[in-house]
């Protein structure tokens, strides 16, 4: 078998979003269980199109994805196009430049090898010319493509021209998808190509062809949208004489409407991910399940990254295009999340607290994380959950404490006894706490509810809550203490409904 090497070829755009970064893993996961190469490649033809920081993104979220490439730009590569950034490793390989506007010479010497061998030609048409046969095809109810006027014209090298692509007149072309299988086309109805144009720039078609033999690429990961054109990729590397790789074409990952994922559906850049509190490693084993499964019967859900590694094969990728569920990509972060040390959930978690004004620090904080990290889907959630513990006053809503259920009386009768039995307690644990309370409820003579619900809001500012007892213990006494006396402070001033 030969080596297998795939390839990341993302045009830069835009900005992918998780559909894109899908072809990459999976090209990446192929690369890695069969122990050869990864190789991203900046497919930067459509120079009009280009948007500047969109090649440092690309490179950027593979490291944050933690998919390693072996062979790709060059740092002063990417400095050339104002590109560069630190998570470029210093890779190159030999079969580079990586980036294709460096490599339009190559380009332009195979465009004239085909010219010279007879499967290309010169093309000089107007914009206008071309403009009027696209009308009359229209007119005449035919798919519209150039007819080839300049096949048979000889256009000198030295008047602007683009280089077109023979298709011949009868073609069919059948070739193995390794996620498809075996796929015909029947006179596909194609029409000479363009594949220089006339700016010295290669189109798609050449480019990515080039580069795939170049590269040395053994299976070719792309999206179904390029489906269309392998015919004509195929009939390029025939009249080029060169080996044809293996095509992957993967379906689409679908929004819950059934139609191609896109912004309208929330699929953001990476940025959003990371922003919002997502772990790498939690939405590389979301994006691989999309489109893909484990073997037979199999009702895995999470992975390791090895484990991805040595399950992945192209034949479990579906032929349909999976569908994209955030609730799942939430419950699965949050399986990582609980899973993951408590050191690094504190690290991970702190830059949220800090953009609340907060800071994580005692004991507390250790004694409630699992209760916390229970609570959690994405790392913002831990304020949530656990934020009470590090705030100097709370923000109390008397109306929230003084209901229609629990009369003003009530809540201070409840605010003041707890307060003053709480004071008191010598060994200020959970269990403590616990038995001090529930003898509390009796002597008062209350229902539960009526005695927890104030104190959980006096004392953590929120019903949602760790549980009461750990909650109070992790506050600590003397700010237990403090926060009971503050609310009693806020329900006298109150005025009942
Ligand atoms: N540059 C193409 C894109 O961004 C990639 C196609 C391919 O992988 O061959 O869609």
């Amino acid at each position: 078998m030969t080596a297998v090497r795939t390839r990341f070829a993302p045009s830069p755009t835009g900005f992918q979003h998780i559909g894109g970064f899908r072809t990459a893993l999976y090209a990446w996961l192929y690369a890695r269980k069969h122990g050869g190469q990864f190789i991203l490649r900046i497919e930067d033809t459509d120079q009009e199109r280009r948007v500047p920081g969109a090649i440092r993104y690309i490179i950027e979220s593979l490291q944050w994805l933690g998919l390693d490439y072996d062979e790709g730009p060059t740092r002063s590569d990417l400095q050339l196009l104002g590109e560069d950034s630190d998570a470029a490793p210093t890779v190159a390989g030999d079969s580079g430049p990586y980036i294709q506007s460096l490599r339009k010479a190559r380009y332009q010497a195979v465009a004239q090898e085909l010219i010279d061998t007879g499967f290309a030609y010169r093309c000089d048409c107007t914009p206008e010319r071309l403009a009027a046969e696209r009308e009359e095809q229209q007119a005449r109810k035919e798919t519209p493509g150039y007819a080839g006027y300049c096949r048979t014209r000889a256009v000198p090298a030295d008047v602007p021209h683009v280089v077109r692509f023979k298709i011949p007149e009868t073609v069919s072309v059948a070739f193995d998808d390794a996620v498809r299988g075996h796929i015909v086309f029947d006179n596909p109805s194609l029409r000479d190509m363009v594949i220089l144009k006339s700016d010295g720039y290669p189109t798609y078609h050449l480019a990515s062809i080039v580069d795939d033999h170049d590269m040395d690429i053994s299976h070719v990961l792309r999206g179904e949208e390029w489906l269309s054109t392998a015919p004509v990729h195929i009939l390029l590397y025939e009249a080029l004489g060169w080996k044809i790789p293996v095509f992957c074409h993967l379906s689409h990952i679908l929004g819950p409407d059934g139609k191609k994922l896109s912004k309208r559906h929330g699929a953001e850049a990476l940025g959003a991910f990371m922003e919002g509190g997502y772990l790498p490693d939690a939405l590389l084993n979301f994006i691989a399940r999309i489109g893909w499964s484990p073997g037979e019967g199999s009702e895995q859900e999470i992975f390791t990254r090895s484990e991805l590694i040595e399950q992945f094969s192209l034949d479990r990728v579906s032929k349909a295009g999976g569908v994209y569920d955030s609730e799942k990509l939430l419950w699965t972060n949050g399986v990582y999340i609980r899973n993951m040390p408590d050191e690094e959930f504190t690290r991970l978690a702190q830059p949220y607290f800090e953009q609340a004004g907060l800071t994580i620090a005692g004991s507390g904080w250790h004694s409630l994380l699992p209760h916390i990290k229970e609570r959690c889907k994405v790392l913002p959630d831990a304020v949530t959950a656990g934020g009470f513990l590090f705030q100097q006053t709370l923000d109390i809503d008397p109306a929230a404490l003084v209901t229609k259920k629990l009369s003003k009386e009530i809540v201070e009768q409840v605010l003041d006894h707890t307060w003053q039995a709480l004071k008191e307690v010598t060994h200020f644990k959970a269990e403590t706490i616990e038995i001090v309370l529930k003898g509390l409820i009796e002597q008062l003579g209350l229902k539960p509810g009526q005695v927890f619900g104030p104190l959980r809001l006096a004392v953590t500012g929120s019903m949602q809550t760790p549980p009461l007892f750990e909650s109070i213990e992790a506050v600590g006494q003397e700010k237990t203490v403090a926060r009971l006396e503050h609310a009693l402070g806020i329900v006298r001033r109150h005025s009942s409904p």
